[in-house]
């Protein structure tokens, strides 16, 4: 039998599962000592499936050009450090607020814009959650709750229970929304536990996948990504806009589709957020803007993400198509 889904991220955490990039001629033990390398089985396997895989290994696997600095990318691009005097609260956008929901993910990400996230300086749950409870009755605007990276769904299913109990005394509170890359990277995680918390919890239910490439979305994926579609609930994904992964019509045309296929809309296609050490991943804005003008010529206006882009300071994510200059 397979192991529990807790058992898989505990080796996928303990970097158990690191052997084949290890193995892979542009591994670097340098950047790996700077961003731990974290992945799970089902990365694994699914790149041993796919001999095509390099636009999924180079999204996990760390390699020498992440030790290159570069004035212009930061520790905190998007200025949210500053949340942990906010014990892990993000309060930027008007009627929703971000909370970091875990310490941790179920992979790494190299682009990851919160790879320098002093996680660890955060609170225990308890007293965090009783703090969003607390911020959330002074803010009777607020509807809705994101539930973000550390993948939230690295939590028990009875610790979000938790939550979302209290979640549900407050009358404002209409929307829980769950950004997560954990169903296509430990889809044995989506249980029939964590369906029946969520069929039985009477709020609006978005989740925000997290696909860059339709080679992620692999068979025990799309399963689990039909259980989620069948409880209710609204799946959208984010992308990250890639350099050799998917800065490509047709790898982002198919991915639109892919998607599509599997109950999901495209909600985001984000520019690089221009964070130390991924500098290599950066798309100019010109190619990128580019590819957007062929990508719109190609989708029905539903397939198109929104191709956006972080600001900080600004009162939304910023349109890219719209900008003249950055
Ligand atoms: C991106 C983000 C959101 C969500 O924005 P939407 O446009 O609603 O998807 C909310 N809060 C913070 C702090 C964010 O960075
Ligand atoms: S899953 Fe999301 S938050 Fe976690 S490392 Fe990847 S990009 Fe970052």
């Amino acid at each position: 039998m397979a192991d529990s889904w807790q058992k898989q991220l505990k080796k996928a955490l303990n970097g158990q599962n690191t052997t084949a990039l290890q193995n892979h001629h542009n591994y670097s033990e340098a950047a790996a000592d700077m961003f731990k390398a974290v992945v799970t089985e089902e990365v694994i396997r699914s790149l041993e499936n796919n001999p095509n895989s390099e636009a999924l290994a180079s999204q996990f696997l760390p390699i020498k050009a992440e030790t290159t600095h570069h004035p212009d990318f930061k520790l905190d691009p998007v200025g949210d450090h500053d949340a942990l005097a906010n014990q892990g609260i993000i309060h930027k956008y008007y009627g929703r607020v971000l909370v970091i929901a875990s310490g941790s993910c179920a992979v790494n990400c190299r682009y990851c814009f919160r790879r320098h996230f002093p996680y660890q300086q955060q609170l225990g749950s308890r007293q965090k959650w009783q703090s969003l409870i607390a911020y959330l009755k002074q803010h009777p605007e607020i509807h809705e709750v994101i539930l973000s990276g550390g993948d939230p769904l690295t939590l028990s299913t009875n610790h979000l229970r938790r939550l979302t109990d209290q979640l549900l005394t407050l009358e404002s509170i209409t929307t829980l929304r769950i950004h997560s890359r954990i169903p296509t990277v430990l889809p044995d995680r989506i249980d029939d536990e964590l369906l029946t918390w969520l069929s039985q919890l009477p709020l609006h239910k978005v989740l925000v996948t997290h696909i860059n490439h339709r080679l992620e979305i692999t068979p025990a994926a799309a399963i689990a990504l039909e259980k989620l579609s069948k409880t209710g609930v609204t799946l959208l994904n984010q992308s990250v806009l890639l350099k050799a992964i998917n800065d490509d019509v047709d790898v982002l045309s198919d991915l639109s589709h892919s998607l599509f296929n599997h109950g999901i809309l495209p909600y985001y296609l984000h520019l690089l957020d221009r964070v130390q050490n991924a500098a290599h991943f950066e798309v100019e804005l010109a190619t990128a803007q580019e590819i957007y003008k062929e990508l719109q010529a190609r989708l029905p206006g539903y397939l198109l993400p929104k191709m956006v882009q972080e600001i900080a300071g600004q009162a939304s994510k910023t349109p890219v198509n719209l900008q003249v200059d950055i």
